[in-house]
């Protein structure tokens, strides 16, 4: 049996295409809106969502967009990031440390 992965458009976040392997987004034309579009794993767009219901404490979550919104939600349901890893500098959302790859399944944050 394959474990499909769900990754959803961020144009329309409507549309969702099942690939059966599992990164972090892919890019491919949305037959729902038309465009070529970013298409992230539905994992991370669920922490996100969440984040933007109820936004976490640890972080400026306001200060950033949506593309840095999503990047900590990536990293946060990728890797073994925490919300401490992150600091909010000149609205830009940075992991701090070298990024571990997160192709491997399991990352580690390095300490
Ligand atoms: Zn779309």
């Amino acid at each position: 049996m394959s474990r499909n992965r769900t990754y959803r458009c961020l144009n329309c976040l409507e549309h969702t295409v099942s690939r059966e392997f599992d990164t972090s987004h892919l890019s491919v034309t949305c037959p729902n809106c038309g465009s070529f579009e970013r298409f992230v794993n539905d994992a991370v767009f669920q922490q996100f969502r969440a984040f933007e219901e109820s936004p976490p404490v640890e972080i400026d979550w306001e200060r950033l967009d949506r593309t840095e919104k999503l990047i900590v939600s990536e990293r946060l349901v990728r890797s073994t990031k925490t919300l401490a890893d992150f600091e909010v500098v000149e609205g830009q959302a940075s992991a701090g440390k070298a990024e571990a790859p997160a192709e491997e399944g399991e990352a580690s944050a390095g300490g």
